[in-house]
């Protein structure tokens, strides 16, 4: 079997440092291993605009925001197809029919879109469009029948989704659909990297992020924002790692040359925590170590955004080309799909004649 992988971020914002250590860095690790068959790297406008109806301006604006970060992070068009969801109307049609087999509980008992709704006061009246959008996701995910999906732990559910509805489909109608493995991040700090202020994931729709593209100054006014541990008031006091985000991102982006590099009193991240938990080091010097841990991690990727930006109609090339290449590959699904469901009465001579018997009977 092919091995196949699909992924994609909602072009609601320029893309941070969550999204890169949960799931785009293993892309460009993965893209660069030369292990798939196909990669394909989707922008989910149309997902965006499901509880962003009433301002596509906003949608518009940041599929380039988007497209930037991926080509900043190393996401190389020559190896990957990087593509708009909306470009693609095939997906639409395969969610139509999706649609018949999940039921409405089903869609209620997912814990992303419970809380994502709560998150967005939609309680009272959530869009249906918003509400229907893990199956959705199942049709993209299924339309370049995607062995390996590279994503944050908030995605679990959308993946559970994807494979019931493969394994309904393929029951009902007869084996069509492959069904997807998620791909978490090994470390435990990637899986929902907590926002700068500590308390919910971040999120570009909370506006707690720090981002790919954030100037040095900027990255360093939020790592100084950043929260600790509350009870931790003198240095000599011992202090907590338990929702420390300062600590939480130092297991995400420390990697062990930095110590020699910029805090060569410690060996290494055990031997730092060891000395917080203990009392005797105070939150400004691992905050500075954690600054310049990002600085050096980011760096190049702000670099590279700004190579890219000098030509942007070039940016807007490669879409075209990737949606286009993306387009072949979804319309062979949705026939596959059509055929499974004999949705092809055209092609289908056996019926025809078969009709024409029934009548003239
Ligand atoms: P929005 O607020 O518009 O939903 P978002 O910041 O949640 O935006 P998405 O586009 O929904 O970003 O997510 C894209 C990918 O990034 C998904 O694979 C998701 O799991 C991953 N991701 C997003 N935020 C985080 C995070 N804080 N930690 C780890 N992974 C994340
Ligand atoms: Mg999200």
């Amino acid at each position: 079997m092919k091995k196949i992988m699909l992924t994609g971020d909602r072009p609601t914002g320029r893309l941070h440092v969550g999204h890169y250590v949960g799931s785009l860095r293993r892309r460009v690790e993965l893209q660069n291993t030369g292990d798939f068959d196909d990669i394909f790297i989707m922008i989910a406008d149309a997902q965006a605009l499901t509880d962003n109806a009433d301002n596509p301006e906003k949608v518009r604006q940041n599929i380039i925001e988007v497209a930037l970060d991926y080509l900043a992070c190393g996401l190389d068009p020559e190896k990957s197809t990087l593509l708009i969801q909306s470009q693609i109307p095939e997906l639409c049609e395969l969610s139509f029919y999706y649609m018949n087999l999940v039921t409405v509980s089903r869609l209620q008992r997912n814990p992303t879109v419970k809380s994502e709704i709560q998150m967005r006061n939609f309680e009272a009246s959530i869009p249906v469009g918003f509400f229907t959008y893990p199956i959705s996701q199942a049709a993209d995910i299924t339309a370049f029948k995607a062995t390996t999906v590279p994503v944050g732990e908030d995605q679990m559910p959308m993946l559970e989704q994807t494979k019931e509805i493969v394994h309904k489909f393929n029951s009902v109608y007869g084996e069509t659909l492959v069904e997807p493995k998620i791909l978490l991040p090994e470390n435990e700090a990637c899986m929902r990297l907590p926002g700068i202020d500590g308390k919910a994931k971040m999120s570009k729709s909370l506006g707690n992020c720090i981002y790919l593209s954030e100037e040095p100054e900027d990255i360093k006014k939020k790592v100084f924002s950043m929260f600790t541990d509350p009870t931790h008031i003198r240095i000599e006091d011992p202090g907590k790692l338990e929702g420390n985000t300062v600590f939480t991102y130092l297991d995400a982006f420390c990697k062990p040359e930095y110590f020699p590099e910029f805090l060569p009193e410690y060996s290494n991240l055990d031997e730092l925590k060891e000395h917080y938990k203990r009392g005797g080091l105070g939150d400004m010097k691992v905050k500075r170590f954690l600054n310049n841990v990002l600085q050096a991690e980011l760096e190049p990727i702000r670099n590279r955004r700004k190579e890219f930006q000098k030509d942007i109609p070039a940016v807007y090339e490669i879409l075209k080309k990737g949606s286009e290449k993306a387009e072949k590959a979804a319309a062979q699904t949705l026939k596959e799909v059509k055929d499974a469901m004999k949705i092809n009465y055209f092609d289908d001579m056996e019926l025809i004649q078969e009709q024409s018997k029934k009548f003239s009977e």
